[in-house]
């Protein structure tokens, strides 16, 4: 986008490890228009610029959608609704009650997909996509260098500073010497120390199962391949690969004490263990199938669930990050919002609240660990007492914070 904007431009992109390696190569690959975290977080935190957000969510996708067509990038990205689904009676009374258009009954929702666990659902068709992340990554990484954009891997950044005019970005072969630095190291320890405590790596785990036959296909339904989550404060997400795997990820979400992205937490037998039960209780009908895949990545969890955005030395240095489990899409908003900061022209995007202001940053250790455990069990208790939120998790909603993945 730097080089679309000017092409002019020189531009230098210096990843660590590989491109696509991280959370935009891993993911469950549901593309939201979302740039809040979800409509109810958006809302809460953001009442009177909701509207203005939902819309440039809206159009960010659009102009995603219109990046891979025009790059011809291969990822399988298609709109597709979405399907929450609700396991428990208190979410089916949560539902009716809620009066949302899309809530189907559980006759409805077996008909798409079928799970004896299903007991009601709700459909959304705004602004909802799924892609193949990694072909994304790949993609994008390579109409960047179609575009002119050199890019170097295996090359940590260990430093940034200014000298005179310009910054100086320090890595282990030597320096980098730039006017702007846009910094999107997501779950990574930040360049700044601003932003130390200002998001957490958060563990998410994930299967993928072998393709599907024929005959497995007509047991599920799913004709209309919808992107599936359950309705739990700790969800399930799941769907259908172009070759008929399924992607079944989520539930635990995991935080190492200490806060550290380290290669050897991106597997965890005992969270496998525990997602191929709940795969194979929502699908008896698959039994027998195996996993092809197990993988786990680090998602930057800040404590409003969703992205933040500034500036540093004098505005020579832009960032964005904390877009929790919701960054597809939202990455490429942050992106044009560490632009406009570089360019120093205030837009529509620079004015919102959403980009002026910062969640709350979490405690340092062993305070943080302390808290996060809490708000875990809070949550696991929640989804088990029909929704009722304990005395700690209400706490947490009247200041705005929160945990999530
Ligand atoms: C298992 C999992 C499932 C998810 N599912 C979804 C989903 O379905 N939908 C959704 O919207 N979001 C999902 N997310 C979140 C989403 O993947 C992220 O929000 C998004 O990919 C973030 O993109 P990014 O480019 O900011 O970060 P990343 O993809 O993490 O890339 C950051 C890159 O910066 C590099 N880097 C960091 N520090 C340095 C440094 N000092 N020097 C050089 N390089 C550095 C890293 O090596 C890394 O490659 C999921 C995440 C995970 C882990």
């Amino acid at each position: 986008m730097a080089k679309e904007r000017d092409p002019a431009r020189d531009v230098l992109l210096v990843e660590g490890a590989r491109i696509g390696w991280a959370a935009s190569g891993r993911n469950g690959g549901f593309c939201d228009a979302s740039l809040t975290h979800g409509k109810i977080n958006g809302r809460e935190k953001f009442p009177n610029e909701y509207d203005t957000l939902h819309r440039l969510g809206l159009e960010n996708l659009a102009e995603l959608e219109k990046t891979v067509t025009e790059y011809g990038i291969d990822c399988d990205f298609h709109r597709s609704s979405t399907i929450g689904v609700a396991t428990r009676p208190y979410q089916v009374e949560m539902l009716k009650a809620s009066s949302l258009p899309g809530v189907l009954d559980r006759d409805q929702i077996r008909a798409e997909v079928d799970s004896p666990t299903y007991l009601g659902g709700i459909v959304q068709d705004e602004g909802k996509a799924l892609v193949d992340p990694a072909g994304l990554a790949w993609g994008l990484a390579d109409a960047a260098e179609r575009l002119g954009v050199r890019i170097v891997e295996d090359t940590p950044v260990t430093g940034l500073r200014r000298r005179g005019q310009h910054m100086v970005v320090d890595t282990p072969g030597g320096e980098i010497h730039t006017r702007h630095v846009a910094l999107g190291t997501n779950a990574f320890p930040s360049l700044l120390k601003r932003n130390a405590l200002a998001t957490i790596p958060v563990y998410d785990y994930a299967l993928m199962t072998e393709p599907l036959s024929a005959e497995q296909m007509a047991a599920v339904g799913w004709r209309n391949r919808q992107g599936m989550s359950d309705l739990a404060n700790q969800f399930h997400y799941y769907r259908l690969t172009a070759d008929n795997r399924i992607l079944w990820g989520g539930y635990d979400a995991i935080y190492n004490f200490g806060g550290r992205v380290r290669r050897h937490h991106d597997q965890r037998p005992e969270t496998f263990t525990k997602l191929a039960e709940h795969f194979f209780t929502t699908f008896p009908q698959l039994e027998g199938l195996s996993f092809s895949h197990r993988w786990g990545g680090a998602i930057d969890t800040c404590s409003r669930f969703c992205a933040f955005y500034g500036t540093a030395y004098s505005g020579q240095v832009a960032y964005a990050l904390g877009y929790t489990g919701l960054g597809v899409g939202a990455t490429r908003f942050g992106a044009n919002v560490m632009l406009d900061l570089l360019a120093g022209t205030p837009t529509e995007r620079t004015s919102l609240r959403l980009t002026t202001t910062r969640p709350v940053p979490f405690p340092p250790e062993p305070i943080a660990w302390a808290a996060i455990q809490a708000t875990r069990l809070s949550l696991n208790r929640a989804d088990d007492n029909e929704g009722r939120r304990n005395l700690w998790l209400r706490t947490l909603d009247r200041f705005g914070v929160g945990f999530d993945s």
